[in-house]
């Protein structure tokens, strides 16, 4: 089953390389851009409980299954080593599931925090407090 393309998990397939792997929802790019060389099996939009959605993205199923954090998979793509592994069903590792349950965007346009206490803890730290920050719930739908 393929929709054509490659796996686009980590936006290397976007148009100038803009990586974003979450089909545009932000303006993000990434400083490491792993490549995933599996064909694409579906194609999938991000959609956030407040209404933000994604342009239709492709991934893999593993990827697809990384993402929202199911613990299978099969696997395709892998070069060298790995690729013996390909076509086969296997347990996605602990330390890969990253469901993604929250909307990046929501989170990116929150606004600073204000709380004095929270600035003193923050000072000298990298990133932002995120107290203020809507947790809004963030699907993956299938779209073909
Ligand atoms: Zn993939
Ligand atoms: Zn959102
Ligand atoms: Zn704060």
């Amino acid at each position: 089953m393929s929709v054509g393309g490659y796996c686009n998990a980590y936006g290397a397939e976007n148009a100038g390389g803009m990586g974003n792997p979450y089909g545009g929802l932000i303006r993000q790019p990434i400083a490491v851009q792993p490549e995933c060389h599996a064909p694409a099996a579906h194609r999938f939009t991000w959609i956030c409980e407040r209404g933000h959605r994604g342009n239709p993205v492709s991934y893999c199923e593993w990827h697809a299954a990384e993402f929202t954090g199911r613990t299978s998979a099969r696997f395709e793509g892998g070069q060298g080593e790995a690729r013996e592994h390909n076509g086969h069903v296997m347990t996605i590792p602990w330390n890969l599931r990253r469901e993604i349950t929250f909307c990046p965007r929501c989170a990116s346009e929150a606004p600073e925090c204000d709380n004095p206490e929270h600035q003193r803890m923050m000072r000298g730290r990298p990133g932002r407090c995120g107290c203020r920050e809507t947790k809004s719930r963030l699907r993956l739908e299938l779209v073909s």
